[in-house]
Formats: C-alpha cells, sequence, structure tokens
C-alpha cells in the first residue's frame, strides 16, 4: 500500500460521504475474523471514513492468537503484547446496515504499518491464492451456506428453542414470520443474494442460503449475513448460535461450502468426459479437496465441539467420498436439474461448521484444490449409499475413510500437510496451531454437555 493507493482510497471514501449521511449512516464498523473464528470489531464515525480507508485503524497483532473466549495463546517469548497492524475497510462491501440504523459495515484487510500486507491477514491470502489460479486461467464461485438456532430471549445463557415446530414445517415458519421477513428484508436490502431462506431440521434451526460470488465475497457475506441475522434477532428478543452442536442431542449446525470451478466462462463441474459431467480440472480440484480433507477440518471444525456434530447420518458428511446429492459423502455433487447443468453445477463440502474462519477455510480449499490441480489427481468411484449403511469390508473396498473424529486428529493432519502449510506460510499455520492446542488444553476432560455450553454463545 503506497501514497497514491492510500490517497485513492481516501477519495473513494470522501465520494460515499455524502450519500451514506443521507442515509442516516452515523458509524461505520470494520471487521476481520481470527484465527477462533470470532468477527473482531473497530468503528470510526462517519466523518473519519477518509481516514479509515487510508490508513486503516490500528488493532493489536495478538489477535491472530486469540482464543474463543478471549484468552490470548501468546508466544512464550513475551513479543505477544508488542506491535500493531492497520486495518484498512474494503469500500467496494461498504454497506450500510439495515438492522443496525445509524451503522455502515465493511470487511478489513490487515496490513502492517509499513503498508506491507500482513502475511497472517486470511482476507489477502485468500485474494492471492484466489489470483494465483486467475493466473492459470481458472475463476472459483463460491458460497457459504449459514445455519443458525435461535433461543428465546437475550439474557439466558440456556438454550430455550425460540421457535417449535416440525422440521421444514410451514407451522416453524408461521412461528417466526416477521422475523424471517425481516432477516430477509435487510439481506435483501443490503445486496445480498438471497437464494432460499427455510425452517431447518434441530431444534428452533433456520437457515439461508445465498447466491455463489468470488471467494472473497464469499467469506465476506458470510460475516455480513451471520451479522445481520444476529442483528434481526437482538430486536425481537431472540439470541442467535452458529455453534455447531447447541444442544447435544440431534443434528447440529453446518456451515456447507459450495464451490464451482471456471474457465473461458464454462463451469468446469458440468459437460466434461468425467464421471458425473465433470471436466478433468473440474476433478483434479474436486480430488485435492477430498484428499486434503483431514487437514481442511483443522480450518473448518476448527474447535473441539465442531467434532460434535461430525456424526453418522447426521447430514454432516463425515465420511471422505464423493457422490451425487449424497448427504452423507463429504463432498456432494450437485450437479442441478436436466439443463440447468452448465450454470448449476458445483461441489459441496459438507463437514465444514460456521467456527471456521471463513477466509482461512476458503484459502485451505483453494490450497488443496490447486494441489489436486498440479498432481492431475482423480477420484474414487462415486458412492451412492449411506456410507454408514456398509460394513468395514465393504468401506475398506471402496476406499471410504471416516474423517477425523477429534480436533487432535485434524490438527495433526493439517500440521503435516505440505501443500496447505506452503500456502498459508509458517506464521499463519504457527498461529493457527497454537490458537487449536489451546482450546484442546482449554476443553481437556470436558463433557459433551459442558463443551456445548461453553461455546454456545461465543459465535
Ligand atoms: N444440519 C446439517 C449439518 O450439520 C445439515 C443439514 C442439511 O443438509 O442441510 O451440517
Ligand atoms: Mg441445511
Amino acid at each position: 500500500m503506497d501514497t497514491s493507493d492510500r490517497e485513492s482510497r481516501r477519495e473513494h471514501a470522501d465520494q460515499l460521504l455524502e450519500s451514506l449521511a443521507d442515509q442516516g449512516v452515523v458509524a461505520v464498523a470494520t471487521t476481520f475474523v481470527d484465527n477462533s473464528g470470532i468477527t473482531r470489531v473497530k468503528s470510526v464515525p462517519l466523518d473519519r471514513l477518509p481516514h479509515l480507508a487510508a490508513w486503516g485503524v490500528g488493532t493489536s497483532t495478538s489477535f491472530d492468537r486469540f482464543r474463543l473466549d478471549d484468552w490470548i495463546a501468546g508466544p512464550t517469548d513475551g513479543s505477544g503484547p508488542v506491535g500493531d497492524l492497520r486495518m484498512i475497510p474494503d469500500l467496494r462491501r461498504l454497506v450500510p446496515l439495515a438492522a443496525q440504523p445509524g451503522w455502515a459495515w465493511a470487511p478489513a484487510d490487515r496490513y502492517e504499518q509499513s503498508g506491507e500486507p500482513h502475511p497472517q491477514c486470511g482476507r489477502l491470502l485468500l485474494d492471492r491464492l484466489t489470483e494465483a489460479l486467475a493466473g492459470q486461467g481458472i475463476s472459483i464461485q463460491a458460497a457459504y451456506e449459514i445455519e443458525w438456532v435461535i433461543s428465546d430471549g437475550l439474557d439466558d445463557d440456556a438454550f430455550t428453542p425460540g421457535v417449535r415446530g416440525p422440521g421444514y414445517g410451514m407451522t416453524r415458519l408461521i412461528g417466526v414470520s416477521d422475523y424471517s421477513r425481516d432477516v430477509i428484508s435487510a439481506l435483501v436490502t443490503q445486496g445480498v443474494s438471497v437464494e432460499q431462506f427455510h425452517p431447518e431440521y434441530a431444534a428452533g434451526q433456520l437457515e439461508v442460503s445465498v447466491g455463489a460470488e468470488s471467494p472473497v465475497d464469499a467469506a465476506d457475506t458470510s460475516v455480513l449475513v451471520r451479522s445481520t441475522i444476529r442483528a434481526v434477532g437482538e430486536a425481537y428478543g431472540l439470541r442467535t448460535t452458529y455453534s455447531p452442536k447447541v444442544a447435544v442431542p440431534g443434528v447440529g449446525n453446518g456451515g456447507h461450502v459450495h464451490l464451482s470451478l471456471w474457465r473461458d466462462g464454462q463451469n468446469l463441474m458440468a459437460g466434461g468426459d468425467g464421471r458425473l459431467g465433470l471436466s478433468a480440472e473440474g476433478e483434479a480440484f474436486s480430488a485435492g479437496l477430498l484428499g486434503h480433507l483431514p487437514a481442511l477440518l483443522a480450518l473448518g471444525a476448527p474447535s473441539p465441539v465442531s467434532y460434535l456434530r461430525l456424526l453418522p447420518s447426521h447430514w454432516a458428511g463425515v465420511y471422505a467420498c464423493w457422490g451425487l446429492e449424497n448427504r452423507e459423502a463429504a463432498l456432494r455433487m450437485v450437479t442441478g436439474s436436466t439443463g440447468s447443468q452448465p450454470l448449476a453445477a458445483n461441489v459441496e463440502v459438507k463437514c465444514f461448521d460456521l467456527l471456521a474462519n471463513p477466509y482461512l477455510l476458503l484459502a485451505g480449499l483453494l490450497a488443496a484444490g490447486s494441489a489436486g490441480l498440479t498432481e492431475h489427481a482423480t477420484l474414487p468411484d462415486p458412492v451412492d449409499v449411506d456410507p454408514a449403511a456398509l460394513d468395514e469390508a465393504s468401506l475398506e473396498k471402496r476406499g471410504i475413510h471416516r474423517l477425523p473424529v477429534t480436533l487432535r486428529e485434524s490438527l495433526d493432519a493439517f500440521a503435516a500437510d505440505a501443500a496447505l502449510s506452503t500456502a498459508f506460510g509458517t506464521d499463519l499455520v504457527d498461529s493457527i496451531v497454537a490458537v487449536r492446542e489451546s482450546e484442546l488444553e482449554l476443553f481437556d476432560g470436558a463433557t459433551d454437555e459442558e463443551l456445548a455450553t461453553a461455546t454456545r454463545w461465543l459465535h
């Protein structure tokens, strides 16, 4: 970031001031997501926006080591409290917040004081990996599905489902009709392309799907959608949680990721000669994802509580395999209805949850997919049954493995994964590992109930 970059950012912000003021904006919040998946924020009054856009706002380097309970898993050499970064908002995504009148929001990139990119900024990392694929003529379309649970009462740490009624039931939608309308309306007003909204299967659970975008946009949208849902809930006295396991029995909250690969305007997940219509590149990318899933779980199921959700026959995709519309395969191929494939075909990675830092997770997925492309990786046979229905011998014969069942397992796979380590760099890998190790220590010996309770209201 040099002087002319700063000057053009300041000018851009200057041009936005009048319209933002006309829309009632008083203050601008800018966020990044830390390694434990918590969205952290700084804000400025509207008249400081040009300064914020050019110079950013200060933030401690120690945020790379923040744990979900705000403990800092800092380096033991005492360097933790020293140093500062600048959070610089991306004005392209600046938007007045419909459910927080007077506020606007923009996601931030983190830079060093020198103006150099902070090597541990997940958003800048994701942008670099997207650009590297673009250099090979490949673009990615991505989207996060958001599942969440609402609970009655803002001050009560106990979980009391904020809506009753059968999964996918109209009764349940009627029970939160005004709230649901306001969620959809706030998202649409903010320019989010809402594709679907429905009551889900778990107690108090709802879901929204949004349109696919570039990876950085998809991660930004996931942050915006989640904070919007939470803000609407506050107005209705409903507490929001994205925890993968709000209550121990039953299904959890997932954070499935949809990905498609494009070259010259053609979707490489459809119309190819491979199985289920995959092109050779679509297959190689998907095979890269499949091969690195155990390590990717340390990004996409980042906390001990994540593993309470990862149960067979819970639609959480806990087996490393792929299959057409198979909700028990970690990679669910979605090809769309006949005729819609060229636009609709994508791979849905189901094993992840919303404790994930959405930038780091997509960065990991792109690094894994890119490794698959480089290696011309191939997929095994697709699986068309729930793997839980197969015996050990059949699983073995088909090469289907259960994904890690603990954070310990996935973290070890992550630390040993050369493709991810190369893409992320040593400092970022070290911080991620430090935060995860610290969470493992924090929750060592905790019962499932204690885990669910301790993490219920943090994300
Ligand atoms: N709630 C399930 C999960 O934990 C997913 C249900 C679905 O496929 O939509 O991921
Ligand atoms: Mg769902």
